[in-house]
């Protein structure tokens, strides 16, 4: 404070990070941000906070930043500064050209989980409106794609069931598939705080089902209870046999399940788990579990009071990735833990605004508020506000743009803040879908891989620089508040706005809140939702409307949204990705404290001093078996391609698994991730693939 002087200005808002949503008090000199203050009064963090939030906004105003529109004709040729008016106008024909060439189907959006909900709403409101299709998108589309159908299938509502508050009453955590002290560095705490044992009372119990040692396992006075280092891949079968011990045991809670679940259903359900195939015992060569040690946590979970479940895209992430978060479902409902504080099922969702992407009905097949686009009353009160036809039938999911791309038919996009050729899977597919289009915009705050195949650059403005709002994993609705001008003279919302109207659409909002009023409109659940209402309230938990004024902490207390909740079956079916003797390691992926995905906010920032790299995790046999030593070079090579990195050998993987983080391009992990994907969503399987490891001399 000496050094930089008091501030000159500050504003409440929330982290761009992760999904944990903390408030910071943003403070400004001149024209610089100078500090982030977590804010005690933050409902999510209550004045803490971690290394991203805290110290990782200098990318704000880095010097890479892009301030200028640029458009090229070909992506061979130099870019060129041009005006706003000119890119609008530009971007206009071009898309209007490609539909009366190609036809009203090819070209289409995605939107981003980085970008506020009111921004968001407006790309779908766009692709719907002005592209007059259902080709949108998000980037949920690759990391929680299926909580949205799972969670909806079993309990009737795409979102976790649970306030983070919750977790103070919890007796037994399940952590699958995710590792929250580098994920969710905040709740990660706050879950730490319930495991210890405080003041005579005695800590939550830990069970963590997850190939890698993560923290929570093992760490200064918390000691998991179980941890279950399963196989890469095989998170059914590990749940498949968790519930044949809890229903051949006699654990269930069969008056919760008669009371509130389909009981037919759950029979069905309770046979398939019980035979003897899938015990813990039978289904150990393929999950490579101990079925005693599995035995245990099963009986943990059942028995141990108040049990809550938090995963992540250890869960998603897979080809099975549906039915693993219908599994968890099943879990919850057999055991009864569900509908109060301390239990459920909750997602830990990876961006800032995944849920809020989601929410506004960024998906093809859903409207804001995930009603069908079948639905014909939905789709009548879209047409009626907004004086259009709709399609009823679902647009392209990403992969399929793509796919539709190389095949000649998919000829535009555009693109709000993603890297898709950094983050999707199998980058040279991405690259060659990319390449084969006539138009690609991307509207970003840096020149990022993606542009290097577009032919239109919209420059993107950050959290700092507009008004609106994110929703956390606790569906928790939270202001984001300007305490600096754009730098490129337009909010991304304004950006969209001017490429409606340029495309001869009637868009008028004057300010952000114009468009949750909108939301509001046209949403149930959003209904009791305004700025003014954040305002007064702080934040605001959805479903929010005159059932629930204030919000809702914990959903589903008197019944399912879906009315019974539903046990679905779910068979182990294994991944098509198998090891052998070309590629006999499983590589698996997820990320560092300091760094956030692909790295283009983070890598700005002084945090890439604590990770300057990617490095690839190796069991010590597994290095020893190859001539590799800690640090050296390593060719990591799969089915779909290699890249270059070093060695940190340690027995946090078991034997036969890999891991790397995927934030600095030049490793570019995604050059080696399949074309697999869940079979319901099309959410690639980052966390399965069949590897090996040579030694090398470096890029
Ligand atoms: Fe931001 Fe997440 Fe860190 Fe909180 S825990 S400061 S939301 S990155």
């Amino acid at each position: 404070v000496a050094e930089i002087g008091a501030p000159d200005r500050s504003a409440i808002t929330t982290c761009a990070y992760c999904g944990v949503g903390c408030t910071f008090r943003a403070e400004m000199k001149g024209d610089q941000l100078v500090r982030m203050v977590p804010w005690k009064e933050g409902k999510a963090n209550r004045g803490h906070s971690c290394v991203k939030g805290r110290f990782a906004w200098g990318y704000a105003t880095h010097r890479e930043r892009i301030l200028n529109p640029m458009i090229r004709e070909s992506i061979d040729q130099p870019w060129r500064e041009v005006s706003w008016e000119e890119a609008f106008a530009y971007a206009a024909s071009e898309l209007k050209r490609i539909q009366t060439q190609y036809g009203r189907l090819s070209i289409g959006g995605i939107t981003s989980s980085r970008c506020t909900n009111e921004e968001t709403f407006l790309v779908q409101k766009l692709v719907r409106q002005g592209f007059g299709n259902n080709n949108v998108d998000t980037c949920a589309r690759v990391c929680h794609s299926p909580t949205g159908y799972g969670l909806k299938t079993t309990f009737g509502t795409s979102a976790g069931t649970q306030d983070f508050d919750s977790v103070e009453h919890a007796d037994v955590m399940l952590v699958i598939g995710a590792n929250p002290t580098d994920g969710h560095p905040v709740f990660a705490s706050r879950m730490k705080q319930r495991l210890r044992a405080k003041n005579g009372q005695a800590g939550a119990k830990l069970i963590v089902i997850d190939p890698r040692r993560i923290d929570m396992v093992h760490s200064p006075h918390i000691e998991a209870a179980h941890h279950l280092p399963l196989r890469p891949g095989t998170n059914v079968a590990v749940l498949t046999a968790m519930a044949h011990v809890i229903v051949t045991e006699g654990l269930a809670d069969e008056a919760f399940i008669r009371e509130r679940c389909d009981w037919d259903e759950y029979q069905d359900w309770a046979d398939f788990v019980s035979r003897p195939q899938h015990s813990p015992e039978f289904l150990a060569p393929v999950t490579g579990v101990d079925p005693a040690e599995l035995r245990d946590a099963a009986r943990l979970y059942a028995t141990g009071g108040n049990a809550a479940i938090y995963y992540g895209l250890g869960v998603t992430e897979h080809s099975q990735g549906s039915s693993t978060v219908m599994a968890i479902a099943n879990l919850a409902m057999a055991t009864g833990n569900i509908g109060r504080p301390g239990v459920g099922v909750n997602p830990l969702r990876g961006q800032n605004n995944v849920q809020g992407a989601c929410d506004m009905g960024s998906f093809p097949h859903e409207l804001s508020g995930y009603r069908h686009i079948s639905d014909a009353e939905t789709r009548r009160l879209f047409e009626q506000d907004w004086g259009v036809h709709l399609d009823s039938e679902p647009g392209l999911r990403i992969p399929n743009m793509l796919d539709a791309a190389v095949d000649g038919v998919f000829k535009a996009i555009y693109i709000q803040g993603e890297d898709i050729l950094q983050s999707d899977p199998n980058t040279s597919h991405v690259a060659a879908g990319l390449s084969a289009m006539e138009c690609v915009i991307v509207h970003d705050l840096f020149l990022n891989e993606t542009a290097n195949y577009a032919h239109i650059f919209l420059p993107g403005s950050t959290f700092l620089e507009k008004d609106g709002t994110f929703t956390n994993a606790e569906r928790r609705i939270q202001p984001v508040r300007k305490v600096m001008e754009p730098l490129n003279g337009l909010a991304d919302w304004e950006v969209t706005q001017e490429l409606a109207r340029a495309l001869d659409l009637d868009w008028n909002y004057a300010h952000p809140s114009e468009i949750m009023d909108e939301i509001a409109r046209l949403t149930p659940t959003f209904a009791g939702v305004s700025f003014a209402r954040l305002d007064e309230l702080g934040s605001i938990q959805w479903p929010a409307n005159d059932a629930a004024p204030k919000g809702t902490p914990v959903m589903h207390i008197d019944g399912f949204v879906r009315g019974l909740g539903k046990f679905v079956v779910t068979d182990y079916v294994p991944t098509d990705e198998k090891t052998g003797p070309r590629f006999p390691l499983l590589l698996t992926t997820g990320r560092i404290l300091s760094h956030y995905n692909v790295g283009a906010q983070t890598r700005r920032t002084a945090n890439t001093a604590w990770h300057p790299e990617d490095r690839l995790e190796i069991h010590p046999q597994d290095a020893e078996d190859r001539g590799v030593r800690d640090g050296d070079w390593v060719r990591l090579a799969s089915r779909s391609g290699e890249t270059t990195l070093r060695a940190l050998i340690t027995d946090r993987v078991a034997p036969g698994v890999v891991y790397t983080t995927f934030h600095h391009p030049a490793t570019q992990a995604n050059v080696v991730t399949t074309d697999y994907s869940d079979w319901a969503t099309n959410c690639p399987e980052y966390k399965v693939t069949a590897v090996q490891v040579i030694p090398s001399n470096g890029p």
